[in-house]
């Protein structure tokens, strides 16, 4: 039997389509979302409706954002969802997360088993959006939820880890094995939990400068932060902010990072000077 086709839908690669096939690990996911009435969720990717359904089944409406026509045609007509749905045929990347909160007037709840081709770039898209977001709930690559979670000092602690802890709380949820999707993927799967914090513990005074410091620190995470950084802070500022110029990116916190963007937003001249 042909692997790709799943209820009669051929699976789109472009498209990063895995569906859902295991109904303990569906369970385990809906009861991880823990959806209630009133609630404003919304699913990118929904796909076949292997979690829109059991999710749907719990709410009287629902959102649903899917880039594949076909699909998006399918669920419209689906016989006890289709009347809940409000569905977007769209690019997930593309949607304002915020000004649809702002019409649904409150935070939202979003989930999905992301495609994986998108889940970093998409995980950045909805970073911008945390005000406007109450939980996400994300199937990802299991090494794409380790970086997530990573702490300062592993091999998995990077850009991704530093802005989404700046962003949320990060919490994974469980692991799940390609066999519980068809067609199976070539890698281990995760669930992971974002919640965004109600109050950012480490603000910083512009996000532009905390990226563009996680890019040049990780771009040469192997060179001491002395190397990485140095065009951006001299070893007299890194050690009156207490970071030891002989570590290496992986070896700072996300409040250190936190305090070297504002050092840096505070000390204008000093990025002008580099450019
Ligand atoms: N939720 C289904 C499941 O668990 O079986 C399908 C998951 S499949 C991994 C990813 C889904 O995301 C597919 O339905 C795919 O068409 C959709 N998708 C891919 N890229 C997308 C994008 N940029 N915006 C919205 N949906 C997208």
């Amino acid at each position: 039997m042909n692997n790709r086709v799943h209820q009669g839908h051929f699976a789109r690669k472009r498209f990063g389509q895995n569906f859902l096939n295991d109904k303990y690990i569906i369970d385990s996911i809906v009861s991880a979302i823990h959806p209630q009435k009133g609630e404003v969720v919304v699913e990118i990717g929904p796909g076949l409706a292997a979690l829109t359904e059991p999710v749907g089944e719990r709410l009287d409406a629902m959102t649903v954002i899917e880039i594949d026509r076909d699909l998006a045609a399918r669920l419209q007509t689906h016989p006890f969802l289709g009347p809940k749905l409000t569905i977007f045929q769209q690019d997930a990347m593309t949607f304002d997360f915020a000004e649809y909160a702002r019409e649904k007037g409150q935070s939202l709840r979003v989930f999905g088993n992301l495609p994986y081709n998108i889940s970093t770039p998409l995980m950045f898209h909805l970073f911008s959006y945390t005000n406007s977001i109450k939980d996400m709930h994300f199937m990802l690559q299991k090494e794409v939820v380790n970086r997530l979670v990573a702490g300062p000092g592993s091999k998995a602690y990077g850009r991704l880890t530093v802005m989404a802890q700046y962003f949320c709380q990060v919490i994974p949820v469980l692991e799940v094995p390609p066999e519980s999707f068809t067609p199976p993927p070539k890698v281990e799967s995760a669930v992971v939990r974002l919640m965004p914090h109600a109050n950012i513990p480490n603000p910083v005074q512009d996000l532009r400068v905390l990226s563009g410091i996680t890019t040049e620190a990780f771009g040469k995470r192997r060179k001491t932060l002395r190397n990485s950084l140095g065009h951006l802070f001299t070893l007299e500022t890194l050690q009156e902010l207490n970071i030891d110029p002989t570590l290496r990116a992986e070896n700072i916190s996300v409040a250190q990072y936190c305090q070297l963007a504002n050092w840096l937003s505070a000390h204008p001249q000093t990025q002008e000077n580099q450019n």
